[in-house]
């Protein structure tokens, strides 16, 4: 399973979005500004790769289910 227990702390490494990224959680959300949302950078259980999930400043949970922004090409 994709967890990431560190998105829980608010001192966890988070970082805003880059200008793709952005643009795909404007599109995503249907939103013109994204500029409150930072995504996690904490490696998950396998170590392998970074959370990516998204979160508005330190709301742990801004959406209904986690949001995680797709992994850069
Ligand atoms: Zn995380």
């Amino acid at each position: 399973m994709r967890s990431c227990v560190t998105c829980k702390s608010p001192e966890e490494e988070h970082r805003f979005l880059k200008p793709k990224e952005a643009a795909w959680l404007k599109k995503h959300l249907d939103v013109k500004n994204v500029d409150e949302y930072l995504v996690c950078l904490a490696p998950l259980d396998d170590g392998a790769e970074q959370c990516r999930n998204v979160r508005r400043f330190y709301v742990e949970r801004p959406f209904r289910e986690p949001l995680r922004l797709p992994e850069p090409e």
